[in-house]
């Protein structure tokens, strides 16, 4: 075990501005640099310890205020700590002075620090980006720093590159002047006090798209050439987004200008460097026309994610790693809010439910953690960024806001960001702040809600007049003994109401129509008394689609736990006819598809039917063609149960179907709804051979959009073929794939039902290549998928090999990847025959 000290920088030398030069080369990968640093000196030393890795540092020197220059008499580096040491040969007595120091380094292909992207032009040449990704802790790799959140200083930056190129950096270009050899010298303006992670500079061959005008400030679009047409709804998106927080956190953007850029390879989605957010390209770049809603809200939320955090988290930033849950999860509450009021008829904060639901499944387990909990390497600091940071911090953020009310929330966040601008925070900076506009003891609501892994599950208990609530705490794999505070919103007729539940049962007057989690945006579950549950489904249509949404989701998380039948869920989910929000069949169907993979391939046909008697009729009402005047998300309903009953539901008469609409699609790609189209890729994919595979490689050879290109590969690796999925592995293993898509195609292809044994074999069989195949920081999600693997011989075998081979930094996600998977294998062993009686006996 590490501890953090051993890691935090002595706070004996504490900087204020930086002055950076660099000059990357980048056809040799390399860059050199030089950097004058405005210290304070606040106890005598010897040494001047920084932060620096992967790079070589030249010369050293100290400078007092008179001016009298100390060369450093030795440079050490240590590298299991990614520091180097300044040594002077007398004592720097206290006060101001400036460090200075030259240095060179690489542009690496891991795609953090400074790294190399790479793109082939019109007429096929490679052409390469240098770009910067310095979340958490890799500014290090740039220049010698001290790279951690709270030691913050401004920075003025130069980048002297090749004539022919683009440069940008976080603050406006103040002068370009050429300086010899074919070299210009780009300087910016001095930047706000801010963090090392949020520096950035990006070099290439970019077009532009804009500038327009954001809240005032000058909004651009960066992309490799020819991309211009994909750019239109970023500049829209991102206008509004700067527009809309200004007005919420009630402060100006802090930066002087915005350009975002797409990068093409990228190991996250993206990035809130201050004044140039760097972005994957399926996260800025999009096809109006052909893409569908789900990918358009994508971009806007992603934009509007990285633009929350030009205040929250640049403006105003943890003061280190363990709180950097308050950054993620507040940037993804905002992102919502912001796209809610962009697109109201997208409806995003039912989407969101996908979202609570996805990390409500990782913090149902055993191997959960708490949201915030001791960091102290970089290691560590990377393994926070997962569904829990994200998902459950935004989601417990939700239920409070609703808990306290939309203004007062607000309020308190803008009492927060004025009193902490330019410094750095900790969690309950933030519930004091929302205490005092409130009066209400957040801190005390909230502390096991971050504190403490897990959540509750409220049981509703019938009384003489009344319900009692009591909690429990809900675990898959037997029970936890923690108990939260839940504020908790309830309906019975036209009272609404709201009581936190705590450790003591909570007694309510209610009627027979009595509703807890009311608005859906509770962090628990509920478990009604089946005559309730009855009632409720039988009302269905009368609840809020959010409230349909967490009855199934609760209902499913009570068959994994194996506290209700699977029976149950089908019958619950019948209930759906006529539903028409896409997120509300989306988490019923994610259960009927679960329970496709667990029951055995002979009794599947039952399951199938049922599938095709449920959304059968629904799905030949919508039709194949979009009517006048349809909303987005009617759209998006139509796509998801076309390829239900196409797959799902193995409906020969919709496969066939799909693939004249593919063919159609094919040659004039335009004629098809975007929504229809995606469906019947995933149609024909899912019932193709090598044929359609090979067609599926050729057109994302000529994709236009990145989400085209996405596509057509998420497509071949659904075709269900042992001998294409090995390609594919092939691929990976020859770096014939972008190494940001390596995780996520492994992840699919070993989740595949049909091919994943095959690949599973061969992923182990060339581990080391699979893993220098991606960059580390994106290994583990390799994993995500492998839940599906629940096959009693290969699920051991699994379990065993990650047991063996553990991949690096990734010890806590593969533990619960792999209860993931525990919780599968047992569901397979109660459902698997018990749920093929039920479907037999209703046929
Ligand atoms: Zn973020």
């Amino acid at each position: 075990m590490t501890t953090e000290a051993e890691y935090r920088l002595p706070r004996t030398v504490i900087p204020s501005r930086y002055e950076l030069t660099l000059a990357p080369d980048l056809g040799a990968a390399t860059f050199t640099g030089s950097e004058v640093v405005e210290v304070s000196v606040v106890e005598p030393v010897r040494r001047v310890v920084l932060n620096a890795i992967e790079l070589e540092v030249a010369e050293a020197a100290m400078t007092d205020a008179a001016g009298v220059v100390h060369p450093a008499v030795a440079i050490e580096y240590d590298e299991d700590r990614e520091r180097v040491e300044f040594a002077f040969d007398s004592e720097l007595a206290p006060g101001e002075w400036k460090l200075s120091a030259s240095f060179s380094g690489i542009l690496n292909d891991n795609l953090h620090g400074f790294y190399r992207s790479t793109y082939k032009d019109a007429d096929g040449n490679e052409q390469v980006i240098a770009t910067t990704q310095f979340e958490a802790t890799d500014a290090r790799r740039a220049f010698p720093c001290w790279d951690e959140p709270d030691l913050k200083a401004t920075f003025a930056v130069t980048l002297v590159v090749d004539e022919d190129l683009v440069a940008v950096s976080n603050a406006a270009e103040v002068s370009a002047e050429p300086v010899g050899d074919g070299k210009v010298a780009h300087q910016y303006a001095e930047t706000m006090k801010m963090a090392t992670y949020l520096v950035a500079f990006i070099v290439g061959d970019f077009e532009i798209a804009g500038p327009v005008d954001a809240a005032g400030f000058p909004l651009r679009i960066l992309h490799t050439p020819g991309k211009s047409h994909l750019a239109d709804f970023a500049l829209e998106a991102g206008a509004f987004a700067l527009e809309y927080f200004g007005e919420y956190y009630d402060i100006p953007y802090p930066g002087d200008k915005l350009d975002m850029i797409a990068v093409p390879d990228f190991a996250w989605g993206a990035m809130e460097n201050l004044g140039a957010v760097t972005y994957r390209e399926t996260a800025l770049l999009v096809d109006k026309k052909r893409a569908t809603q789900d990918e358009m809200a994508r971009v806007a939320d992603v934009i509007a994610h990285e633009l929350a955090h030009m205040w929250f988290g640049d403006l105003v930033t943890m003061k280190w790693w363990n709180g950097i849950w308050l950054n993620e999860a507040f940037a993804t509450f905002m992102e919502l809010k912001c796209v809610d009021a962009f697109r109201p008829d997208w409806k995003r904060w039912l989407t969101f439910a996908n979202f609570r639901a996805q990390s409500m499944d990782v913090d149902g387990l055993t191997s959960t953690r708490p949201i915030e909990f001791p960091v102290a390497s970089p290691e560590e600091a990377n393994a926070m960024f997962d569904t829990l940071t994200y998902g459950k911090g935004s989601a417990v953020l939700r239920m409070l806001e609703q808990y306290l009310g939309e203004d007062t929330f607000r309020n308190g966040i803008r009492r927060y960001l004025k009193k902490h601008a330019y410094s750095n925070t900790e969690t309950d900076d933030l519930w004091a702040a929302l205490e005092a506009e409130s009066g209400e003891p957040v801190g005390e609501i909230m502390s096991g809600w971050i504190y403490q892994g897990g959540y509750p599950q409220i049981d509703v208990v019938a009384t003489d007049d009344g319900y009692r609530l009591e909690q429990r705490h809900f675990r898959f794999l037997g029970g936890g003994e923690e108990t939260w505070q839940v504020p908790t919103l309830y309906r019975s007729g036209t009272d609404e109401g709201r009581v936190i539940v705590g450790a003591e049962a909570v007694e309510l007057r209610a009627g027979s129509d009595f509703l807890v989690n009311r608005g859906g945006d509770g962090f628990y579950r509920i478990n009604y008394p089946a005559e309730t549950l009855q009632q409720l489904a039988t009302g269905f249509a009368g609840l809020e689609p959010a409230e349909r949404y967490t009855l199934i989701a609760d209902t499913w998380a009570n068959v994994l736990s194996g506290d209700k039948a699977a029976a149950e869920f089908i019958e619950l989910v019948g209930a759906l006819d006529g539903e028409d929000e896409p997120d509300v069949w989306g988490i019923a169907i994610s259960g009927l598809a679960e329970l496709g993979r667990v029951i055995s391939s002979d009794d599947r046909p039952a399951l199938q039917a049922r599938v095709r008697e449920m959304v059968g009729a629904q799905a030949a009402e919508m039709g194949w063609d979009p009517k006048p005047g349809e909303s987005d998300l009617t759209r998006r309903l139509r796509g998801l149960l076309l390829r239900t009953l196409g797959n799902l539901g193995d409906d020969t008469e919709t496969q066939q179907a799909a693939r004249d609409v593919f063919d159609q699609a094919t040659s004039d790609r335009d004629a098809v709804d975007a929504d229809v189209a995606d469906a019947v890729i995933g149609i024909v994919a899912a019932n193709g051979g090598s044929d359609d595979f090979d067609q599926f490689l050729g057109l994302r050879d000529a994709a236009t959009s990145p989400q085209d290109e996405v596509r057509y590969l998420r497509a071949a690796a659904a075709v269900p073929d042992r001998e294409t999925a090995t390609r594919l592995v092939e691929m990976v293993l020859a770096g014939e794939i972008r190494s940001q898509d390596a995780n996520w195609l492994l992840a699919r292809l070993i989740g595949h039902r049909d091919t994943g044994p095959t690949v599973w074999e061969l992923v182990k069989s060339n581990w080391d290549g699979i893993l220098n195949a991606m960059p580390p920081q994106n290994r583990r999600r390799m994993l995500d998928l492998i839940q599906y693997r629940s096959e009693p011989g290969i699920a051991a075998d699994i379990q065993q090999w990650l047991t063996e081979n553990p991949i690096g930094g990734a010890d806590k996600y593969t533990e619960q990847q792999l209860e993931r998977l525990r919780v599968r294998v047992g569901l397979r062993e109660r459902e698997g025959e018990r749920l093929a009686d039920v479907l037999e006996d209703a046929t």
